[in-house]
């Protein structure tokens, strides 16, 4: 699983995150939600290996990832998939393609065969010619989430995934990607501002304000006892 210590970081002036904790158990889906501004995507970002540490330590399984300024795996060697927002495709590459880049120098067969396999694990599998600008948003992000999947990461991150879509495809798609992380058998992390996704969705919770972790727990744990005020009032609200 994916265990985050004490992770600090400052931009300049800004503290963004002051000594976040956060752990996501092995094979299952972690949710971080919180407002515009609150240091989600700083984290995700410190995961992926896009920024550095000032302090804390980032780790995945036994293996440490980041510890304090100077200990810094790179991207490309952390065994991270990540699934952005919107537009991660290349646009000028098929689907199939997009799929492979992630499995760099492996031979051909093999790259051949993890693509049509991830493929069709997203439900995509008679689309592997296809140009992304001739798929859905929904099915673009299908791919994105396939690529992420294809050099079978230790961990999967995703950044307010189905930011893009609207409501109806949004829930649906959800459900399906739940079902996919699940079969991959992936530890996964979600990005949200969205307390019903968030809630939906993943089998754990952390509630994140101003850069700190204010709540962690189960959706129904969260749903019923919201960690602060703001959540507190849009569930009263919603439901
Ligand atoms: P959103 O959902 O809007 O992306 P977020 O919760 O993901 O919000 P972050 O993007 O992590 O929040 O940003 C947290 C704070 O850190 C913001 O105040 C932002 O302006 C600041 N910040 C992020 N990256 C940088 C940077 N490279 N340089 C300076 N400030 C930054």
């Amino acid at each position: 699983g994916l265990i985050v210590e004490e992770a600090e970081k400052t931009f300049g002036r800004t503290g963004v995150l002051h000594g976040v904790d956060l752990e996501v158990p092995d094979g299952s889906l972690g949710a971080l939600l919180g407002p515009s501004g609150c240091g989600k995507t700083t984290l995700l970002r410190l995961v992926a290996g896009f920024e550095r540490l000032d302090a804390g330590r980032i780790s995945v399984g036994d293996r440490v990832l980041a510890e304090g300024r100077s200990n810094h795996v790179r991207p490309e060697r952390r065994g991270v998939g990540v699934v952005p927002q919107e537009g991660a495709l290349f646009p000028h590459l098929s689907v199939a393609r997009n799929v492979a880049f992630g499995l760099g120098r492996r031979g051909r067969t093999h790259r051949r065969g993890r693509t049509e396999e991830v493929l069709e694990l997203v439900g995509l599998s008679g689309y592997a010619d296809r140009m992304p600008h001739e798929l859905s948003g929904g099915q673009q992000q299908r791919v994105a989430l396939a690529r992420a999947l294809a050099p079978e990461p230790a961990l999967v991150l995703l950044d307010e995934p189905f930011n893009a879509l609207d409501p109806a495809l949004r829930s649906e798609l959800r459900e399906e990607v739940r079902q996919v992380l699940r079969t991959a058998g992936v530890t996964a992390l979600l990005v949200t501002h969205d307390p019903e996704e968030a809630l939906s969705i993943a089998d754990g919770v952390a509630l994140m304000r101003e850069g700190v972790i204010v709540q962690t727990g189960t959706p129904r744990e969260v749903y019923e006892r919201p960690g602060d005020a703001g959540l507190a009032t849009y569930l009263g609200e919603t439901v």
